[in-house]
């Protein structure tokens, strides 16, 4: 059996999207800045995709900028606020530790330029409290930047709550929504929030394509400097296929939204529940405010690389952390903001959840993988010294 378990990395392209695209390249291929036709054309189906994001998002049409992927989006955001704040003389970012490394990596180079940033704590169950972003706010924040859905353990942040909080107190807030976009409803109007990124192959869209949503108030700093694509806020000849797969991607993600929820919510619990009762395994994150096609895990006494290359092997697809750390021998900085100790955050394993995946894949998750954990235990001087009472367990 085949089994991709790894939607939370990146997913499969839809028909829709792909059926979206294909005309694009060789019939709707005009440069949408021509004036004639081909461009003229090309310049419609660009208006309709982009229409097709601010009505899901309950946005104007004007207020959606399309970029390169999840991570320039975050980085404009970031940046648009700064600049922002450096104007009116406010040099205080708050965040959170387990947000994506686009958010944390742009934040380090913020500090490097005197800007000063706060990372929230992140609860032991993984959401964080539009209190905890209340007490953080000081007189001179400029921006407050959290998370929707967390992309390794899937926990969802109550952004309602956190954007009533910083509407009050004139504080810019973005939230990277790029695991939440298509599993849970987004209306920026209803969530108060300012800055909001999207990536489309996070739902079945194609991969270099992402969505920058910035209210009207909110004027962008430009990253990409070239020609007046974008208002001027983004240069380059816009990714017609890319967009217009993106765009039929996420109107079918939201359309189907509450049914695909209702379809994988009882599979991710029944890979909880069937995990779970393996001995010294913990789940990492709120069992219930979580996406619903997320489930991350901790084993004890074994290496997450090792437990991939034999899911692999017996053809699963999943992840342990998140993609951008694999390959490196740190433990995932989610798992240890989640208070995880370094020896248990290295045996952690995600499997992600589409609608794609059939309830026979969830049997045979079930039947291999209790196998390849006693398997690796048993090979682990670790687990024998854990067994033998040498070393005290943690989980
Ligand atoms: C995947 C991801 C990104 C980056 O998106 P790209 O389109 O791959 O650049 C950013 N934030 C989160 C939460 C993600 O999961």
């Amino acid at each position: 059996m085949k089994i991709y378990a790894d939607n939370a990395a990146t997913t499969r392209v839809s028909d829709t999207a792909l059926a979206a695209m294909t005309p694009c390249f060789q019939e709707f291929y005009g440069n949408p800045s021509s004036l004639h036709t081909p461009g003229q054309l090309a310049a419609e189906k660009l208006a309709a995709a982009r229409a097709i994001f601010a009505r899901n998002l309950h946005a104007d049409p004007g207020e959606i900028t399309f970029t390169s992927g999840g991570s320039e989006a975050d980085n404009q955001a970031l940046r648009t606020a700064a600049a922002l704040g450096e104007k009116r003389g406010k040099r205080h970012i708050i965040s959170t530790k387990f947000e994506h490394h686009a958010v944390l990596h742009t934040l380090q180079a913020l500090e490097r330029e005197g800007f000063e940033v706060t990372l929230l704590d992140i609860p032991p169950d993984g959401v964080v409290t539009a209190e905890q972003v209340r007490s953080a706010i000081r007189p001179d924040t400029c921006l407050v930047s959290v998370m929707f859905a967390n992309n390794e353990i899937g926990t969802v942040q109550p952004i309602a709550e956190i954007g009533a909080v910083c509407r009050q107190a004139g504080v810019l807030f973005h939230t990277d929504a790029v695991q939440a976009a298509g599993h849970v409803p987004i209306d920026v109007e209803e969530l108060q929030v300012d800055l909001l990124s999207l990536s489309a192959h996070k739902f079945h869209g194609p991969k270099g394509v992402g969505v920058l949503y910035a209210r009207r108030s909110v004027p962008l700093t430009t990253l990409i400097h070239g020609g007046a694509q974008e208002r001027g806020k983004r240069g380059g000849t816009e990714d017609i296929p890319g967009i217009c797969g993106a765009a039929a991607a996420f109107d079918e993600a939201c359309a189907t939204m509450e049914q695909n929820a209702a379809y994988l919510t009882p599979l991710r619990d029944r890979l909880i529940a069937g995990l779970t009762a393996i001995p010294h395994t913990v789940l990492n994150g709120d069992p219930v405010r979580r996406l619903p096609g997320n489930v991350n895990v901790c084993f004890e006494g074994i290496e997450g690389e090792s437990l991939l290359l034999l899911l692999d092997e017996k053809g699963i697809a999943a992840s342990s952390g998140s993609a951008c750390t694999s390959g490196s021998l740190d433990p995932s900085h989610v798992l240890l903001a989640l208070g995880r100790p370094h020896e248990v955050a290295h045996g952690s394993l995600r499997l992600s959840l589409s609608h794609e995946n059939r309830p026979e894949e969830i049997d045979y998750i079930l039947e291999v993988l209790p196998g390849i954990v006693s398997y690796l235990r048993d090979m682990s001087p670790v687990w024998d010294e854990l067994e033998t009472g040498l070393r005290p367990h943690l989980i």
